[in-house]
């Protein structure tokens, strides 16, 4: 037997026997190999200081809720073969994953073979049957760990329940919750939800999809007037749905109402799609690729009247419309209400995703050399190298002040109450664009801090990038929130200003007090201290708000539209809403690090709190452009930033621990990437 025998398996034999007679045969004294120079795998555990804080303690606080049930899903996953792909051994130690070698279609079916199992160990029970805020934040905490998993599962699960079912239970009523809760919570029917059209995404209001009240027969016709008011990238449409939510302009005795929700059967229980309906696929996309997105055009279909999601408005069988909401714009916002819940979970779903791929680029850095600095000297360890500090570490900082910013939210969203609407929607916009921004900056990061094994698909970060990108566009385009944040806060001051009441929400009461006054001459400690912080990140956005309304009021004094004078104003506009989001979440993390008793933990929060601040005033040009900070202390930032890096550098893998990420959850790189790699394994 030789290595070029075409049995793979008589290759590892041969190979395996090659390696053991190598071994046992004395070395001659005259060996180049001897000493051996070959490396060998040293785990992290063995070579870095034992962790200054319990990892399990920051667990708690980073996950914030449901860690027994987080751990039970995990495991569920491990022990099903569904969950893992055909390469998924490598070395000693079993990995799940999707397999993304299938093609669209084996990973369409696999995520509903995955479903199915999910559901018969319960996994979806009481997701819209159980209220209160415990069941909301363990349905949350669950679609986190499945997010982990795999992206195409959670989405696929996310517009059923999410979308679908959230439209069913927020903008039906009875009638709607007694015909489809149940049956969705129990897969019996699949819901999907047919919002966007070819021609109009983040503008819902100028969707054409036409339903036309016929009051004789007390139905409404459902019509696709033209080629580009097809609904495009509808989730569950192509292959598996059997009815969906669809948008359209209400037309009654010949006057648009505006856009209204409708449920429509859209394929029988055998899968046939119905008569009139037309499916076709979006076909192979970028990442996703187990979501069966698809087109659906409706040819003059015709639905009950009951049909209509009625919770906002109705349509009496006599034909006439009724509304509890006069204003036609609130009641244009109630009906976009339910993407907020799917807006929270891609905040939250896109930290946990950063958070696997810093587990796995720390722990490579912490067991890959490269280079040594001195002749006869071991090579150095990455994560020692300053510059692979700047560039992991901060990411670090990010991750933990977000999963505060993350859990923030979900809390809010569970114990909301009508008047809380409106802030919802402002922090659910701010936290899912940044949130999902940072993270694919985060992944593009560890994909390069990993080198060339980043790019393999089983080591996971490389494949994020495809697969996560669309969070920025998908739920709301992120540009489009962000816009949508800063219109808020200034109506939030002109508000103000014109019932000469103080600012009460949002975290604007800063605005009530007085400027705060930074230092000229800053030092270390100052910069270290939050109050420092919090006055700087308060100023920031106190003056933009100022500017913001300064220039869209000089736009409209030129007779410009209220519309185009936000439009023109767009560059103060993005620093606001970014300065808006930045303080926020700087203000949520030292809300949860005042909590914390003093020690070790604090300390290590307090480094994370520094370095979120010091990497963000590195990173962004508005506080030299805006004057508030001078260049001197620009320069001193930048120099406490590596101090600050250096002094994390300890800490790093206590803190990736912390992430509670199972080990089959990483990737072979975050482990023996020798073992995994070598010959005998077969994993090449
Ligand atoms: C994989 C995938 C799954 C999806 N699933 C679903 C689903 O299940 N159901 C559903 O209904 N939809 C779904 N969508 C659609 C998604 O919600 C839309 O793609 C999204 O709303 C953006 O719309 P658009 O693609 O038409 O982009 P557009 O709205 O046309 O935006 C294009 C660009 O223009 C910019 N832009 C838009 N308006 C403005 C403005 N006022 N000022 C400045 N810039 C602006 C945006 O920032 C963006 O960069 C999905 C999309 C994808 C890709």
């Amino acid at each position: 037997m030789d290595l070029t025998s075409p049995s793979p398996a008589a290759r590892r034999a041969a190979a395996i026997a090659r390696h053991l007679a190598a071994a046992a045969a004395p070395i001659p004294a005259s060996s180049p190999l001897e000493p051996s120079c070959c490396l060998s795998y040293v785990p992290p555990e063995s070579t870095e200081r034992p962790a200054a804080f319990a990892p399990a303690d920051l667990r708690l606080l980073l996950d914030g809720h449901d860690l027994p049930t987080r751990d039970w899903l995990f495991r569920a996953m491990e022990e099903s073969p569904l969950f893992r792909s055909r390469s998924s051994r490598t070395g000693s130690r079993v990995f799940v994953a999707p397999d993304f070698n299938d093609g669209k279609e084996g990973q369409r079916e696999a995520t509903m073979r995955r479903i199915a199992y999910l559901n018969r160990r319960g996994v979806f029970r009481g997701w819209l049957t159980e209220d209160g805020a415990a069941a909301e934040l363990r349905k949350l905490a669950l679609l986190d760990c499945i997010a982990i998993y795999d992206h195409s599962l959670a989405i696929k699960i996310g517009v059923h329940f999410f979308l679908w079912g959230s439209a069913i239970k927020f903008l039906g009523t009875k009638r709607h919750h007694d015909k489809w809760l149940v049956a969705t919570e129990n897969y019996d029917i699949k819901g999907c939800f047919a919002m966007t059209e070819l021609g109009h995404g983040s503008n819902v209001r100028g969707i054409e999809t036409i339903a036309t009240y016929d009051s004789e027969t007390r139905e409404f016709i459902i019509n696709t007037p033209c080629e580009s008011a097809q609904k495009y990238w509808i989730g569950g449409a192509a292959n598996h749905a059997t009815h969906t939510i669809v948008f359209c302009q209400l037309h009654i005795n010949g006057r648009n109402e505006g856009v209204h929700a409708f449920v429509a059967q859209i394929r029988d229980e055998d899968g046939t799609v119905l008569p009139n309906i037309h499916i076709a696929d979006c076909g192979h996309k970028i990442g996703l690729n187990g979501v069966d997105n698809g087109r659906i055009w409706f040819q003059n279909i015709r639905v009950p009247r009951e049909n209509l999601l009625n919770l906002v408005a109705d349509v009496l069988p006599d034909g006439r419309y009724v509304s509890m909401i006069d204003n036609p714009d609130q009641r244009f916002a109630a009906f976009l209400s339910p993407l907020t819940l799917g807006r929270v979970n891609i905040a939250v779903n896109s930290v946990y995703i950063s958070k696997v791929s810093l587990a796995i680029a720390v722990r490579y850095s912490l067991s890959r050399r490269a280079f040594s600095i001195a002749p006869d000297a071991p090579e150095m360890l990455l994560l020692d190298y300053p510059s692979h500090q700047r560039r992991l570490l901060p990411l670090l900082a990010k991750v933990c002040l977000m999963s505060s910013a993350g859990n923030f939210m979900k809390n809010m969203y569970v114990k909301r109450t009508p008047e809380m609407s409106k802030d919802i929607h402002i922090y659910s916009s701010a936290l899912k664009a940044t949130l999902t921004w940072q993270n694919m900056i985060t992944i593009q990061e560890c994909r390069e801090a990993c080198g060339g094994q980043g790019l393999k698909t089983e080591n996971r970060i490389g494949i994020f990038k495809s697969e996560f990108d669309v969070q920025s566009t998908f739920e709301g385009d992120n540009n489009v929130l962000m816009q949508q944040v800063s219109k808020a806060l200034y109506a939030e001051f002109l508000g103000a200003q014109k019932k000469q009441q103080p600012f009460k929400g949002l975290g604007l009461e800063h605005l009530n007090g007085s400027s705060p006054v930074i230092p000229d001459k800053l030092t270390s400690s100052i910069l270290r201290s939050s109050k420092f912080q919090m006055d700087l990140f308060c100023l920031r956005e106190r003056d933009l708000l100022k500017q913001f309304v300064e220039e869209v009021s000089l736009h409209l004094a030129q007779g410009e539209s209220r519309e185009k004078a936000l439009m023109l104003s767009y560059q103060v506009a993005e620093d606001l809403a970014r300065a808006f989001t930045e303080r926020t979440i700087l203000q949520i993390f030292l809300e949860d690090e005042m909590n914390v008793p003093s020690g070790s933990l604090k300390e290590v929060l307090g480094l994370l709190r520094s370095l979120y601040v010091m990497v963000n005033i590195d990173e962004s040009t508005s506080f030299l452009r805006y004057g508030h900070l001078s260049r001197d202390n620009v320069a001193l930032v930048r120099k406490e930033v590596q101090k600050l890096c250096s002094e994390l550098r300890p800490h790093a893998l206590a803190v990736v621990s912390s992430f509670g990420i199972p080990d089959a959850f990483l990737s072979p790189l975050a482990f023996d990437w020798i073992e995994a790699n070598a010959l005998s394994t077969g994993s090449h």
